[in-house]
């Protein structure tokens, strides 16, 4: 089989919080299928490690990931019944990530300061990041993410990270796409056997074909997610969220096995 390694983004790709279930069994059932034939299945998210294992433990999902890509940078692989940090990774990833914003600090006061008065957002930090946003629509989080990647452009290293109306910095060293390498790297995967899924600016890293040679982007993904996904010759599904990834993981099993037989 050429497919060995499936990276999915969690909300908006495979989960949907009003659907029931929210990951649809279509997509439940082929995962499992693919995972007993040894193919892995990573989650690839924005979320952090709590947010996720809480909302996966309500979804009852019949199968469960094999590695986490948490907050679009750490890295962590399940053991047994557990997930354990991959150490080497995240601690490097922390480190980064702390020199990074120890150099941004002396700006940040302005940089709200002006923002604030412009926009219609809650800006506030998280552990993850000393500058995060929550703007009130999809056009203000636009304006937002356009002035900050002006401003990332001053400080080297610095990027932007968007998902919907959220906004956070981070470091250029890590995102979905770079973490889906270092564990495809670690497993001994090819790019060519792996497939990655998404929806929005935060999936475009791993959108890539530097990352992954399948790419599926359901249909309620954004526009600019689904030209990357085309450019690629990937498969945009007309159904969304997981009933679509389903759907572009079958239609690239079919060219795959129809290839081998
Ligand atoms: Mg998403």
């Amino acid at each position: 089989m050429g497919l060995k390694l499936i990276s999915t983004d969690f909300d908006g790709t495979i989960f949907a919080e009003f659907e029931n279930p929210p990951i649809p069994q279509s997509l439940q059932n082929l995962l499992g299928a693919l995972r007993r034939r040894g193919a892995l299945w990573v989650i690839n998210t924005g979320r952090d490690l709590g947010s996720l294992l809480e909302t996966l433990a309500r979804a009852q999902l019949s199968v469960q990931p094999d590695a986490l890509v948490l907050v679009e940078r750490e890295i962590y692989v399940r053991q047994d019944a557990h997930y354990l940090a991959l150490a080497s990774w995240n601690n490097a990833c922390a480190k980064d990530h702390k020199e990074l914003f120890a150099r941004v600090a002396s700006d940040l006061e302005s940089l709200v300061d002006t923002l604030q008065s412009r926009h219609r957002a809650t800006f506030y930090a998280d552990a993850f990041s000393p500058l995060c946003v929550l703007a009130e629509n999809q056009a203000v989080a636009s304006a937002i993410h356009l002035e900050l990647e002006t401003y990332a452009k001053t400080v080297p290293k610095l990027t932007v990270v968007r998902n919907d109306v959220y906004i956070r910095f981070a470091h250029a060293g890590y995102n979905k796409g770079l973490a889906l390498s270092e564990i495809a790297r670690r497993l001994k995967i090819r790019t060519s056997e792996t497939l990655a899924a998404g929806d929005h600016f935060n999936d475009l890293p791993m959108l890539d074909r530097e990352r992954a040679h399948w790419l599926v982007a359901p249909a309620n993904a954004i526009p600019e997610v689904k030209q990357r996904v085309l450019s690629f010759d990937g498969y945009v599904s007309s159904r969304p969220h997981g009933e679509g990834v389903a759907q572009g993981i079958e239609f690239f099993l079919e060219r795959v096995e129809g290839a081998q037989a």
